[in-house]
């Protein structure tokens, strides 16, 4: 980074202490990861000096012989990994590729069933507060007040009920397997599409560790970035019979040119993807939250469902005498950085929930397996059991640092 110190200071010495920062901290936000030094030299690359609307062979600029051979790599690529008929390696992220396909099926005031956001669902899946629910007339499905699962009659119900023109089925905080033959099954049974958002657990799914929701969608999305491991972005997978639509909704109907030097790191992320060790990983990656999980069940918390069986667990700490934004807050100044988290029925405020959300996909790349998860599970609990001692959280920030350095993460090997 000499050019960059050289241009701008202030900038340079703001990513250095980022770097230390994702070095140094355990790092659970479960929609986070540390993406490989292959895939930041990509992102990095000249490409993004190149503008290119349209599609391969089919350009509304001149220069696109080499652009043209990145972007059919990446579909192709992710056309075989997830044995899709159709990719679009486009979407800027996660949320405009689930706004595209609102476009290429709805018109505004149609009807779309998604999980209720304080239930673990996306803003985008229909949040008032989200274009989602602005403009389409957007109906929940919830989790089951008893055991914080999906009720798959109950959302059979609803279907019948508001008659949806789609369903979407995927989360944000869900830590659970979806039953997506079952989803299909409500969708045909009320003539609706059916939409699975897999941002969360893409990864899960390309590394043979999640059922995969191809066969069964209509169309999915997911973003890149998160248990995938790759650059920010998004794609769009469909059937063929919907190609022309999605791709029409992407460009022109929501963005302009995409992000060229974007669309080469999901193809390099795509191939890494598709290789045995990234099996492994996502093997490790559900291995490890079922540790963590298990560890801190034996510590007296609470986990929504009682486990988990993908990447995430939600912890509601609330019978730690703790709200969730302030275990949140002590757990990052002691290194341990997650986010606070609304649980199924919280009676708490979304801005100060009762639950915390955890993911592994992250301390998976750096190298934790599960005695380091059990070492995780008992720093935070000495955390949240002395939220007052400034001097607890200083000595945990310590040992988390000690834990850190034995395990580097990828493209912070120097730091
Ligand atoms: N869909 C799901 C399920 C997500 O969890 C997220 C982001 O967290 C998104 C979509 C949106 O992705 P982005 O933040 O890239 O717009």
């Amino acid at each position: 980074m000499e050019d960059l110190l050289k241009v701008d200071e202030e900038i340079y010495a703001l990513v250095r202490q980022e770097e230390i920062r994702q070095t140094s901290k355990i790092r659970l936000i479960a929609s986070e990861n540390y993406v490989s030094t292959a895939v930041l030299e990509a992102t990095g690359s000249v490409l993004t000096n190149k503008y290119s609307e349209g599609y391969p062979g089919k350009r509304y600029y001149e220069g696109q012989q080499i652009i043209d051979q990145v972007e059919t790599i990446a579909i192709a690529r992710a056309k075989t990994l997830f044995g899709a008929e159709h990719a679009n390696v486009q979407p800027y992220s996660g949320s405009p590729a689930n706004l595209a396909v609102y476009l290429a099926f709805l018109n505004c005031g149609d009807t779309i069933l998604g999980m209720a956001l304080p239930h673990g669902g996306h803003l985008t899946h229909g949040s008032p507060v989200s274009i989602s629910g602005r403009y389409f007339n957007a109906q929940s499905y919830q989790l089951d007040p008893a055991t914080g699962l999906l009720d798959y009659e109950a959302i059979a119900e609803k279907a019948r009920s508001c008659r949806p023109k789609i369903i979407i089925a995927g989360h944000s905080a869900y830590p659970r397997i979806l039953d997506f033959a079952r989803f299909r099954e409500i969708a045909d049974e009320v003539g609706a599409l059916l939409m699975v958002d897999m941002a969360h657990f893409a990864g899960l799914v390309a590394g043979g560790a999640h059922p995969s929701p191809v066969p069964y969608a209509d169309v999915v999305t997911t973003t890149t970035h998160k248990s995938l491991r790759g650059p920010r972005g998004a794609m769009i997978l469909c059937r063929e019979k919907y190609a022309q639509a999605i791709d029409k909704a992407v460009f022109p109907g929501v963005q302009g040119g995409p992000h060229d030097n974007t669309t080469a790191a999901i193809a390099v992320a795509l191939k890494e993807a598709s290789t045995q060790e990234f099996r492994q990983y996502a093997r490790q990656i559900v291995n490890n939250a079922a540790a963590l999980a298990e560890n801190l069940m034996a510590r007296g918390y609470r986990l929504i469902t009682n486990g988990t069986e993908n990447h995430l667990m939600l912890v509601d700490v609330t019978n730690k005498g703790i709200s969730g934004k302030k275990a949140a807050r002590i757990l990052d100044a002691a290194g341990i950085v997650l986010n606070c988290n609304a649980i199924p029925f919280d009676t708490r405020k979304p801005y100060d929930p009762s639950g915390i959300r955890l993911g592994t996909a992250a301390v998976t790349t750096r190298g934790f397996k599960e005695p380091e998860m059990l070492e995780v599970g008992r720093l935070l609990d000495e955390v949240i059991s002395d939220p007052e001692n400034e001097a607890t959280h200083a000595r945990i920030a310590a040992e988390v640092r000690d834990l850190c350095s034995a395990f580097p993460a990828p493209g912070l090997e120097h730091v």
